[in-house]
Protein backbone atom coordinates (compact mmCIF):
# COMPACT_ATOMS: atom_id res chain seq x y z
CA UNK A 1 0.00 0.00 0.00
CA UNK A 2 1.93 3.35 -0.92
CA UNK A 3 -0.09 5.16 1.47
CA UNK A 4 1.78 3.06 4.39
CA UNK A 5 4.86 5.76 3.63
CA UNK A 6 5.99 7.76 6.32
CA UNK A 7 4.43 11.18 5.94
CA UNK A 8 1.38 10.18 4.38
CA UNK A 9 -2.04 10.87 5.59
CA UNK A 10 -2.66 7.08 6.00
CA UNK A 11 -0.28 6.81 8.07
CA UNK A 12 -1.05 9.99 10.26
CA UNK A 13 -4.59 8.18 10.50
CA UNK A 14 -3.11 5.17 11.50
CA UNK A 15 -1.72 6.70 14.24
CA UNK A 16 -4.54 9.24 15.28
CA UNK A 17 -6.57 5.73 15.46
CA UNK A 18 -3.85 4.10 17.48
CA UNK A 19 -4.01 6.92 19.85
CA UNK A 20 -7.60 8.07 20.22
CA UNK A 21 -9.92 5.30 18.74
CA UNK A 22 -11.67 5.36 15.50
CA UNK A 23 -12.68 8.73 13.63
CA UNK A 24 -15.79 9.30 11.99
CA UNK A 25 -16.07 9.13 8.01
CA UNK A 26 -17.01 13.01 8.03
CA UNK A 27 -13.09 13.13 9.42
CA UNK A 28 -11.66 10.81 7.46
CA UNK A 29 -13.36 12.33 4.06
CA UNK A 30 -12.55 16.00 5.18
CA UNK A 31 -8.73 15.62 5.67
CA UNK A 32 -8.68 13.11 2.61
CA UNK A 33 -9.90 15.41 0.22
CA UNK A 34 -7.72 18.57 1.77
CA UNK A 35 -5.00 16.52 1.48
CA UNK A 36 -5.73 15.20 -2.40
CA UNK A 37 -6.75 18.93 -3.73
CA UNK A 38 -3.97 21.35 -1.56
CA UNK A 39 -1.69 19.47 -3.54
CA UNK A 40 -2.68 19.03 -7.07
CA UNK A 41 -4.29 19.77 -10.32
CA UNK A 42 -6.62 17.10 -10.87
CA UNK A 43 -8.76 17.58 -13.67
CA UNK A 44 -8.55 16.70 -17.13
CA UNK A 45 -7.67 13.79 -19.16
CA UNK A 46 -3.84 13.90 -17.50
CA UNK A 47 -5.16 14.00 -14.41
CA UNK A 48 -8.20 11.60 -12.69
CA UNK A 49 -11.71 13.16 -13.30
CA UNK A 50 -13.10 16.07 -16.32
CA UNK A 51 -15.81 18.29 -15.14
CA UNK A 52 -18.34 19.76 -17.12
CA UNK A 53 -16.70 22.78 -17.53
CA UNK A 54 -13.21 21.24 -18.77
CA UNK A 55 -15.58 19.79 -21.26
CA UNK A 56 -16.93 22.42 -23.52
CA UNK A 57 -16.70 25.99 -23.04
CA UNK A 58 -20.25 25.53 -23.73
CA UNK A 59 -21.23 25.17 -19.98
CA UNK A 60 -19.57 28.13 -18.79
CA UNK A 61 -21.29 30.30 -21.21
CA UNK A 62 -24.62 29.29 -20.56
CA UNK A 63 -24.20 29.37 -16.78
CA UNK A 64 -22.55 33.42 -17.63
CA UNK A 65 -25.90 33.88 -19.42
CA UNK A 66 -27.95 32.34 -16.94
CA UNK A 67 -26.26 34.64 -14.44
CA UNK A 68 -26.66 37.73 -16.36
CA UNK A 69 -29.96 36.92 -17.89
CA UNK A 70 -31.29 36.88 -13.83
CA UNK A 71 -29.67 40.02 -13.35
CA UNK A 72 -31.18 41.95 -16.20
CA UNK A 73 -34.78 40.51 -15.50
CA UNK A 74 -34.02 41.61 -12.43
CA UNK A 75 -33.77 44.81 -13.31
CA UNK A 76 -34.45 48.01 -10.74
CA UNK A 77 -34.16 45.54 -7.72
CA UNK A 78 -31.08 44.49 -8.41
CA UNK A 79 -29.15 47.82 -8.92
CA UNK A 80 -30.37 49.61 -5.82
CA UNK A 81 -27.63 48.47 -3.49
CA UNK A 82 -23.91 48.51 -4.63
CA UNK A 83 -21.93 46.37 -6.60
CA UNK A 84 -22.85 42.79 -8.10
CA UNK A 85 -20.51 40.04 -7.21
CA UNK A 86 -19.69 37.09 -9.07
CA UNK A 87 -19.04 34.45 -6.76
CA UNK A 88 -17.74 30.96 -7.44
CA UNK A 89 -17.32 27.91 -4.85
CA UNK A 90 -14.72 25.55 -5.73
CA UNK A 91 -13.56 26.62 -8.85
CA UNK A 92 -11.11 24.05 -9.85
CA UNK A 93 -8.83 25.43 -13.00
CA UNK A 94 -11.68 28.33 -13.15
CA UNK A 95 -12.13 27.71 -16.71
CA UNK A 96 -16.20 27.79 -15.53
CA UNK A 97 -15.24 31.50 -14.15
CA UNK A 98 -13.60 32.40 -17.42
CA UNK A 99 -15.67 30.81 -20.07
CA UNK A 100 -19.03 32.64 -17.14
CA UNK A 101 -17.50 36.08 -17.04
CA UNK A 102 -16.62 36.05 -20.68
CA UNK A 103 -20.14 35.64 -21.89
CA UNK A 104 -21.72 38.09 -19.04
CA UNK A 105 -19.53 40.40 -20.36
CA UNK A 106 -20.79 40.06 -23.98
CA UNK A 107 -24.43 40.71 -21.94
CA UNK A 108 -23.05 43.79 -20.77
CA UNK A 109 -21.85 42.52 -17.07
CA UNK A 110 -18.83 42.52 -15.26
CA UNK A 111 -19.31 41.52 -11.99
CA UNK A 112 -16.58 41.65 -9.40
CA UNK A 113 -15.04 38.14 -8.51
CA UNK A 114 -15.09 36.36 -5.76
CA UNK A 115 -13.35 32.17 -5.77
CA UNK A 116 -14.39 29.88 -2.46
CA UNK A 117 -11.27 28.09 -2.76
CA UNK A 118 -9.27 25.99 -0.21
CA UNK A 119 -6.48 24.42 -2.51
CA UNK A 120 -3.30 26.75 -2.32
CA UNK A 121 -2.35 24.29 -5.76
CA UNK A 122 -5.15 25.34 -7.39
CA UNK A 123 -5.28 29.40 -6.37
CA UNK A 124 -2.38 29.40 -8.26
CA UNK A 125 -3.90 28.25 -11.42
CA UNK A 126 -7.03 30.13 -10.97
CA UNK A 127 -4.55 33.09 -10.58
CA UNK A 128 -3.59 32.97 -14.71
CA UNK A 129 -7.08 32.50 -16.02
CA UNK A 130 -8.97 35.07 -13.31
CA UNK A 131 -6.18 37.77 -12.02
CA UNK A 132 -8.68 40.34 -11.11
CA UNK A 133 -10.24 37.84 -8.56
CA UNK A 134 -10.41 38.14 -5.16
CA UNK A 135 -10.39 34.63 -2.99
CA UNK A 136 -11.67 33.54 0.41
CA UNK A 137 -11.23 30.02 2.59
CA UNK A 138 -14.87 30.00 2.89
CA UNK A 139 -18.13 32.13 2.15
CA UNK A 140 -17.79 34.50 6.08
CA UNK A 141 -15.07 36.53 4.05
CA UNK A 142 -17.88 37.37 1.12
CA UNK A 143 -19.13 40.83 0.56
CA UNK A 144 -21.91 41.82 1.92
CA UNK A 145 -22.60 45.27 0.23
CA UNK A 146 -24.29 44.23 -3.18
CA UNK A 147 -26.38 41.23 -4.83
CA UNK A 148 -24.10 37.95 -5.49
CA UNK A 149 -24.33 35.78 -8.82
CA UNK A 150 -23.23 32.43 -7.54
CA UNK A 151 -22.48 29.51 -8.95
CA UNK A 152 -20.94 26.09 -7.60
CA UNK A 153 -20.26 23.03 -9.45
CA UNK A 154 -18.82 19.77 -8.46
CA UNK A 155 -18.44 21.19 -4.85
CA UNK A 156 -20.71 20.01 -2.62
CA UNK A 157 -20.06 16.24 -3.39
CA UNK A 158 -16.46 17.14 -2.35
CA UNK A 159 -17.84 18.08 1.28
CA UNK A 160 -17.90 15.90 4.10
CA UNK A 161 -20.78 13.36 4.34
CA UNK A 162 -21.72 11.52 7.89
CA UNK A 163 -23.14 8.11 7.53
CA UNK A 164 -25.31 7.40 10.10
CA UNK A 165 -26.11 3.41 10.15
CA UNK A 166 -29.34 1.72 11.91
CA UNK A 167 -28.08 -1.32 14.29
CA UNK A 168 -29.62 -3.49 16.85
CA UNK A 169 -28.94 -0.62 19.48
CA UNK A 170 -30.31 2.10 17.32
CA UNK A 171 -28.62 4.73 15.57
CA UNK A 172 -24.55 4.95 15.42
CA UNK A 173 -22.49 6.95 13.31
CA UNK A 174 -20.25 5.41 11.01
CA UNK A 175 -16.38 5.25 11.76
CA UNK A 176 -13.04 4.65 10.44
CA UNK A 177 -10.80 1.75 11.96
CA UNK A 178 -7.79 -0.05 11.47
CA UNK A 179 -7.69 -3.63 11.00
CA UNK A 180 -5.19 -5.96 11.76
CA UNK A 181 -3.58 -5.83 8.36
CA UNK A 182 -3.40 -1.97 8.84
CA UNK A 183 -6.25 -1.44 6.11
CA UNK A 184 -8.98 1.07 7.28
CA UNK A 185 -12.37 -0.61 7.75
CA UNK A 186 -15.95 0.99 8.54
CA UNK A 187 -16.91 0.32 12.38
CA UNK A 188 -20.54 1.29 14.04
CA UNK A 189 -19.54 4.07 16.17
CA UNK A 190 -20.72 3.31 20.43
CA UNK A 191 -22.37 6.66 20.74
CA UNK A 192 -26.14 7.07 19.96
CA UNK A 193 -26.68 8.73 16.96
CA UNK A 194 -30.97 8.66 16.67
CA UNK A 195 -30.56 12.61 17.10
CA UNK A 196 -28.59 13.39 14.15
CA UNK A 197 -30.97 11.45 11.28
CA UNK A 198 -34.06 13.14 10.16
CA UNK A 199 -37.46 12.29 12.34
CA UNK A 200 -39.41 11.47 9.47
CA UNK A 201 -36.41 8.77 8.62
CA UNK A 202 -35.74 7.64 12.15
CA UNK A 203 -37.98 4.26 12.00
CA UNK A 204 -36.08 2.16 9.17
CA UNK A 205 -35.14 -1.36 9.36
CA UNK A 206 -31.68 -2.67 11.03
CA UNK A 207 -28.76 -2.32 8.62
CA UNK A 208 -30.35 0.80 6.83
CA UNK A 209 -27.72 3.45 5.69
CA UNK A 210 -28.35 7.27 5.38
CA UNK A 211 -25.75 9.79 4.41
CA UNK A 212 -26.40 13.51 6.06
CA UNK A 213 -24.00 16.53 4.82
CA UNK A 214 -23.89 19.33 7.48
CA UNK A 215 -21.23 20.95 5.58
CA UNK A 216 -23.62 21.20 2.50
CA UNK A 217 -26.66 21.98 4.05
CA UNK A 218 -24.64 25.09 6.12
CA UNK A 219 -22.69 26.17 2.73
CA UNK A 220 -26.32 26.33 1.21
CA UNK A 221 -28.31 28.03 4.13
CA UNK A 222 -25.48 30.64 4.13
CA UNK A 223 -26.08 31.34 0.19
CA UNK A 224 -29.50 31.11 0.70
CA UNK A 225 -29.56 33.98 4.22
CA UNK A 226 -27.14 36.43 1.57
CA UNK A 227 -29.45 36.45 -1.36
CA UNK A 228 -32.27 36.92 0.78
CA UNK A 229 -30.40 39.99 2.58
CA UNK A 230 -28.53 41.04 -0.44
CA UNK A 231 -30.31 39.86 -3.53
CA UNK A 232 -28.99 37.99 -6.03
CA UNK A 233 -29.56 34.25 -7.81
CA UNK A 234 -27.34 30.97 -7.01
CA UNK A 235 -26.73 27.48 -9.31
CA UNK A 236 -25.42 24.87 -7.68
CA UNK A 237 -24.84 21.70 -10.15
CA UNK A 238 -23.77 17.90 -9.09
CA UNK A 239 -24.06 14.52 -9.00
CA UNK A 240 -27.26 13.82 -7.18
CA UNK A 241 -30.50 12.88 -6.59
CA UNK A 242 -33.67 15.16 -5.93
CA UNK A 243 -35.63 11.92 -3.40
CA UNK A 244 -33.98 11.21 -0.18
CA UNK A 245 -32.64 7.53 -0.59
CA UNK A 246 -30.79 5.13 1.55
CA UNK A 247 -27.30 3.22 1.11
CA UNK A 248 -23.83 4.66 0.81
CA UNK A 249 -22.62 6.76 -2.48
CA UNK A 250 -19.29 7.63 -0.95
CA UNK A 251 -16.79 7.07 -4.30
CA UNK A 252 -13.22 7.67 -5.11
CA UNK A 253 -11.56 8.11 -8.40
CA UNK A 254 -8.42 8.20 -9.73
CA UNK A 255 -6.46 8.33 -13.21
CA UNK A 256 -10.70 8.09 -14.16
CA UNK A 257 -11.32 4.83 -12.56
CA UNK A 258 -13.45 3.94 -9.51
CA UNK A 259 -11.15 3.07 -6.73
CA UNK A 260 -11.40 1.93 -2.76
CA UNK A 261 -12.43 4.99 -0.73
CA UNK A 262 -9.71 3.29 2.05
CA UNK A 263 -7.07 2.48 0.21
CA UNK A 264 -5.23 5.49 -0.35
CA UNK A 265 -6.46 8.81 1.55
CA UNK A 266 -5.68 11.84 0.03
CA UNK A 267 -5.01 10.40 -3.43
CA UNK A 268 -7.76 9.88 -5.00
CA UNK A 269 -10.94 12.13 -4.93
CA UNK A 270 -14.37 11.70 -2.96
CA UNK A 271 -17.29 12.19 -3.17
CA UNK A 272 -21.01 11.85 -2.57
CA UNK A 273 -24.61 11.99 -4.19
CA UNK A 274 -25.74 15.26 -3.13
CA UNK A 275 -29.25 15.65 -1.28
CA UNK A 276 -30.92 18.04 -3.16
CA UNK A 277 -34.20 16.97 -1.79
CA UNK A 278 -32.90 18.13 1.61
CA UNK A 279 -31.20 21.47 0.84
CA UNK A 280 -33.88 22.96 -1.08
CA UNK A 281 -36.31 23.67 1.55
CA UNK A 282 -33.70 24.29 3.92
CA UNK A 283 -32.78 26.96 1.28
CA UNK A 284 -36.49 28.09 1.61
CA UNK A 285 -36.59 28.26 5.62
CA UNK A 286 -33.58 31.41 5.11
CA UNK A 287 -35.85 33.07 3.35
CA UNK A 288 -34.62 32.52 -0.73
CA UNK A 289 -36.53 31.48 -3.98
CA UNK A 290 -36.58 28.15 -4.76
CA UNK A 291 -36.06 28.00 -8.75
CA UNK A 292 -36.50 24.15 -8.82
CA UNK A 293 -33.80 21.49 -9.30
CA UNK A 294 -33.74 19.42 -12.92
CA UNK A 295 -31.35 17.67 -14.79
CA UNK A 296 -28.07 19.16 -16.42
CA UNK A 297 -29.42 17.82 -19.81
CA UNK A 298 -32.81 19.72 -19.94
CA UNK A 299 -31.79 23.06 -18.22
CA UNK A 300 -29.19 23.32 -20.71
CA UNK A 301 -31.34 22.46 -23.93
CA UNK A 302 -33.37 25.02 -22.53
CA UNK A 303 -31.06 27.59 -22.52
CA UNK A 304 -29.96 26.45 -25.71
CA UNK A 305 -26.82 24.47 -26.05
CA UNK A 306 -28.23 23.28 -29.34
CA UNK A 307 -27.86 26.45 -30.92
CA UNK A 308 -24.39 27.19 -29.73
CA UNK A 309 -23.22 23.93 -30.55
CA UNK A 310 -24.28 24.89 -34.18
CA UNK A 311 -22.81 27.75 -34.25
CA UNK A 312 -19.30 26.51 -32.58
CA UNK A 313 -19.17 24.37 -35.23
CA UNK A 314 -20.15 26.47 -38.31
CA UNK A 315 -16.93 28.75 -37.01
CA UNK A 316 -14.71 26.08 -36.73
CA UNK A 317 -15.94 23.08 -39.08
CA UNK A 318 -12.67 21.35 -38.60
CA UNK A 319 -13.62 20.66 -34.60
CA UNK A 320 -17.50 19.97 -34.98
CA UNK A 321 -17.27 16.39 -34.41
CA UNK A 322 -15.57 17.27 -30.83
CA UNK A 323 -18.26 20.03 -30.38
CA UNK A 324 -20.71 17.60 -30.83
CA UNK A 325 -19.63 15.07 -28.54
CA UNK A 326 -19.43 17.64 -25.57
CA UNK A 327 -22.89 18.45 -26.29
CA UNK A 328 -23.71 14.93 -26.07
CA UNK A 329 -21.31 14.08 -22.69
CA UNK A 330 -23.24 16.89 -20.96
CA UNK A 331 -26.75 16.54 -22.06
CA UNK A 332 -27.14 12.88 -22.78
CA UNK A 333 -29.04 10.91 -20.22
CA UNK A 334 -26.62 8.57 -20.36
CA UNK A 335 -23.95 10.62 -19.74
CA UNK A 336 -24.02 13.58 -17.60
CA UNK A 337 -27.55 14.90 -18.46
CA UNK A 338 -29.79 13.05 -15.76
CA UNK A 339 -27.15 12.12 -13.25
CA UNK A 340 -26.14 15.65 -12.64
CA UNK A 341 -28.54 18.10 -11.34
CA UNK A 342 -29.11 21.75 -11.62
CA UNK A 343 -30.76 23.86 -8.42
CA UNK A 344 -31.45 27.26 -8.90
CA UNK A 345 -32.18 29.23 -5.90
CA UNK A 346 -32.80 33.34 -6.03
CA UNK A 347 -33.90 36.35 -4.09
CA UNK A 348 -37.26 36.97 -3.28
CA UNK A 349 -38.73 39.36 -5.98
CA UNK A 350 -36.14 38.00 -8.11
CA UNK A 351 -37.01 36.58 -11.45
CA UNK A 352 -38.09 32.68 -12.11
CA UNK A 353 -34.96 31.26 -13.80
CA UNK A 354 -34.59 30.49 -17.61
CA UNK A 355 -34.76 26.40 -17.74
CA UNK A 356 -36.44 25.52 -14.29
N1 LIG B 1 -15.90 23.62 -10.03
C1 LIG B 1 -14.71 23.02 -10.60
C2 LIG B 1 -13.95 22.10 -9.64
C3 LIG B 1 -14.72 21.02 -8.95
S1 LIG B 1 -13.68 20.04 -7.87
C4 LIG B 1 -15.07 22.32 -11.88
O1 LIG B 1 -16.25 22.13 -12.13
O2 LIG B 1 -14.17 21.94 -12.65
C5 LIG B 1 -13.98 20.72 -6.26
C6 LIG B 1 -13.41 22.09 -6.02
O3 LIG B 1 -13.80 22.50 -4.70
C7 LIG B 1 -11.92 22.24 -6.06
O4 LIG B 1 -11.59 23.51 -6.54
C8 LIG B 1 -11.53 22.07 -4.58
O5 LIG B 1 -10.26 22.56 -4.26
C9 LIG B 1 -12.64 22.84 -3.92
N2 LIG B 1 -12.95 22.46 -2.54
C10 LIG B 1 -13.26 21.23 -2.10
N3 LIG B 1 -13.54 21.25 -0.78
C11 LIG B 1 -13.44 22.54 -0.39
C12 LIG B 1 -13.63 23.23 0.85
N4 LIG B 1 -13.99 22.56 1.95
N5 LIG B 1 -13.43 24.56 0.89
C13 LIG B 1 -13.09 25.25 -0.22
N6 LIG B 1 -12.90 24.65 -1.43
C14 LIG B 1 -13.06 23.33 -1.52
Amino acid sequence: MSGGAEGSLAASFRRLIAATGPISLAHYMAEANARYYGSRDPFGTAGDFITAPEISQMFGELVGLWLADMWHRAGQNAGQSGPVHYVELGPGRATLARDALRAMGHAGLRPQVHLVEGSPALREIQREAVPQAHWHHDLSSLPTDGPILLVANEFLDALPVRQLVKTAQGWRERMVAVDESGGFVCIAGSTPMDAAVPEDRREAEEGTLIETCPAAAAVVQEVAGRLAAQGGAALFIDYGHAQPRTGSTLQAVRAHRKVDPFADPGEADLTTHVDFATLAPLAQAQGARWLGTTGQGPWLTALGIDARTDALSRAAPHLAGEVAAARHRLVSEEEMGDLFKVMGLAAPGWPQGAGF
